[in-house]
């Protein structure tokens, strides 16, 4: 059978083993947060987080309202969510119904989970991120304890946000914004020990336990992609997402000739292209055009001329066996024989970051799980209403 237009196969088994592997850095008592926001920055919320229960994150983190309904709806009544984000009136009732905590930083947020019906809060100091929280410490303390005293509100923990934990030369940014929270928190949690206090992201979880705190909160490093935008086998994280197309046609292209939108590519020698039913509809960005590289065959091959919509080219050299590759599956992140392409490779190439690329991959690429190349068996290791032999989401 031909392989898929497109598909992005996800291997659960490396999110549970980088969540394993994360905890295992990890102070005892320590809760790992795996953050699932964003569609599980592409790799699917759901099965994402039931991947990293499994391999030992005991929270779950996204950044709105219906991403929490999300998770809920699938069945996954354990553990607590924090919705991260900010929330109007509607979208903290969609939360407070899901059963999520919420953020909070001022008075009158307190006053409307209240008026809500009451729900679990974090309290956000702004350390220097700029975004949500607040930079006023003394406030931050004022709506400690009215969430303290609000009927209906259980303050849970306090927090705050890096701005360059990846950036290891930032100047001793983090250090500082690590220094104004723990002045903050030390003293309050000292009169609370039982207050959750939290601030890594992947980053400062990796290159600081000061930041450890109670709770961490890991989004990219679960998925196996690195913080620092590094190779990730240096920090022994594992991706967890392989994106393929496969050649759909080989053609003859005469020196002279050209492929694609704007004739951005022409060969300057008799070559073989092959066509893969792939584009930026599927979230193959438009910036790849004549910047990337295909695995096909075991083998490196250029991506040539414009990325379009659907399809993109890519040169299988002079050689009469290209026509051979007819076919066969392309890989544009991940690995064949020994070669490998990774979401950093990628992020790179498009002067992005990792994160992006995953993020970018649409609802149009069907996701494909397994764990270690074994389709998921319909009980087994799924729990929950989506149990299927294979689970590929189509929309
Ligand atoms: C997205 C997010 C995280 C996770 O960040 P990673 O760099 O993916 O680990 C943690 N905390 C907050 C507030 C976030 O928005």
């Amino acid at each position: 059978m031909t392989p898929p237009r497109a598909q992005a196969r996800v291997n659960l088994a490396a999110i549970e083993r980088n969540c394993a592997r994360l905890r295992s850095e990890l102070g005892e008592g320590v809760a790992l947060c795996a953050v699932v926001k964003a569609d599980g920055y592409g790799h699917g919320a759901v099965q994402s987080a039931r991947a990293a229960l499994t391999g030992g994150a005991s929270w779950l983190a996204v950044a709105c309202a219906q991403e929490a309904s999300e998770l809920r709806q699938a069945g996954i009544r354990e553990p607590h969510v924090l919705v991260m984000g900010a929330l109007n009136s509607r979208e903290l009732e969609e939360a407070l119904a899901a059963g999520a905590d919420v953020v909070v930083w001022n008075e009158s947020s307190v006053q409307a989970v209240a008026g809500a019906g009451g729900g679990r809060v974090h309290v956000k100091l702004d350390t220097g991120m700029g975004r949500l929280g607040t930079r006023d410490a003394e406030q931050a303390s004022r709506v400690l304890a009215a969430a303290r005293e609000a009927v209906g509100v259980e303050l849970v923990g306090a927090m705050t946000h890096f701005a360059t934990a990846d950036e290891l030369d930032d100047g001793g940014f983090f250090e500082e914004q690590l220094a104004t929270f723990a002045s903050w928190v030390g003293p309050i949690k000292a009169a609370q020990p039982d207050l959750l206090v939290h601030a890594a992201n992947s980053a400062a979880m990796l290159r600081d336990v000061g930041a450890h705190f109670d709770m961490v909160r890991c989004g990219i490093a679960v998925y196996g992609m690195d913080p620092f935008g590094e190779d990730p086998d240096a920090r022994e994280l594992e991706p967890a997402m392989e994106l393929s197309s496969y050649v759909a046609e080989v053609k003859r292209c005469r020196a002279g000739e050209s492929a694609g939108y704007g004739r951005r590519f022409v060969a300057e020698e008799d070559t073989w292209l092959g066509v893969l039913p792939i584009g930026y509809g599927d979230g193959w960005r438009r910036g790849l055009s004549n910047n990337a590289e295909v695995l096909i065959g075991g083998r490196r091959h250029e991506l040539v001329g414009t990325v379009s919509m659907d399809n993109i080219t890519v040169d299988l050299g002079a050689d009469p066996g290209a026509e051979l590759l007819r076919g066969r599956r392309a890989v544009l992140i991940g690995s064949q024989a020994d070669e490998r392409i990774t979401a950093e490779e990628v992020a790179g190439r498009l002067d992005t970051i990792n994160y992006e690329v995953s993020c970018a991959l649409t609802p149009r690429v069907p996701r494909a799980y397994h764990r270690d190349g074994a389709p998921l068996r319909p009980d087994g290791n799924r729990r929950g209403a989506d149990a299927r032999a294979v689970d590929v989401r189509t929309a």
